[in-house]
């Protein structure tokens, strides 16, 4: 028999659930402690009226993953101080990291990563990409690489330099390349200034006077006609969650880049979405 206690704080039932419960008690006697939201209130601050309670969720688990045996309880302020000391698994999450920082500090304590809920800490986080392939350099469509890293090139911005491409059956699209930079041009951002200096890096990224590669991109294509269906896209850095769902939106089929890793579950939009991925990896020298 199990000596595992697993902790965890779900507002909804999903997938991500399931597949977290189904893993963390397989073993008999594993006994599953959901945090209920009046805890959860009072470790987050923050009230989730749309959640379904603790006690609902805990009395139709068993039922709803078939799992009979499953030992589901509600964690509160009550039996929080009567924990049998077994092994603690927690699901990472704000609420459970305030938990045990607040009240399970001196417990051995096991924080599982599985994507439960978004909140804050894996919202900010950067992850390295999982992509469909990786290639090498010369594995790669000849030649567009050394177009985007051109473009890139090319780029005002002093923060990130980026460059993509557009091309179809292995050819470029019709100067269907482009770089990030200000609006309505390259100089804007430096006879005006550039609204982030007073934003912190990493938030609020509407407040920008400049415009990503991936979005010049496709308004360049369109101007020139075309159109990105079932064509490909090579920037030199992974594009961020906004610039993939432009792409995606457009019916891209194929995203390539070789720097950067995946914020905001980029990665997983991509694949859900049927975007191949691919991650061509450049020389140690390439830059020198
Ligand atoms: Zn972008």
């Amino acid at each position: 028999m199990s000596n595992q206690i697993v902790i965890a704080y779900f507002p909804v039932f999903h997938g991500g659930v399931r597949d977290f419960i189904r893993r963390t008690c397989q073993n008999p006697g594993t006994r599953l402690m959901l945090v209920d939201e009046g805890l959860a209130k009072q470790l987050s601050g923050i009230d989730e009226p749309y959640m379904v309670s603790a006690w609902d969720m805990a009395r139709g688990l068993g039922k709803l993953l078939s799992m009979d045996d499953l030992d589901v309880r509600v964690l509160d302020m009550t039996n929080l101080r009567l924990l049998p000391n077994w092994d603690l698994v927690v699901a990472q999450s704000r609420v459970c990291r305030l938990l045990v920082e607040k009240y399970l500090s001196n417990w051995q304590v096991t924080f599982d990563s599985a994507f439960v809920h978004w909140d804050h800490d894996n919202v900010m986080a950067e992850s390295t990409f999982p992509t469909d392939r990786v290639v090498t350099l010369d594995e790669f469509v000849t030649g567009i690489v050394e177009r985007a890293y051109a473009e890139a090139a090319k780029s005002p911005c002093y923060w990130r330099q980026v460059g993509a491409v557009a091309y179809r059956d292995g050819k470029i699209l019709g100067a269907a390349d482009a770089y990030n930079t200000y609006c309505p041009t390259d100089d804007t951002g430096y006879a005006e200034g550039d609204v982030r200096t007073y934003v912190e890096a990493g938030t609020k990224s509407e407040i920008c006077n400049s415009i990503h590669a991936e979005a010049k991109l496709t308004a360049i294509v369109a101007k020139n006609g075309d159109n990105l269906v079932g064509a490909s896209v090579y920037v030199t850095c992974a594009p961020c969650i906004g610039c993939a769902q432009l792409l995606i939106e457009h019916g891209v089929k194929q995203i390539a880049f070789s720097t950067g890793g995946a914020y905001v579950g980029v990665d997983r939009l991509l694949k859900d979405a049927g975007v191949e991925t691919v991650k061509v990896q450049l020389p140690d020298d390439y830059f020198v």
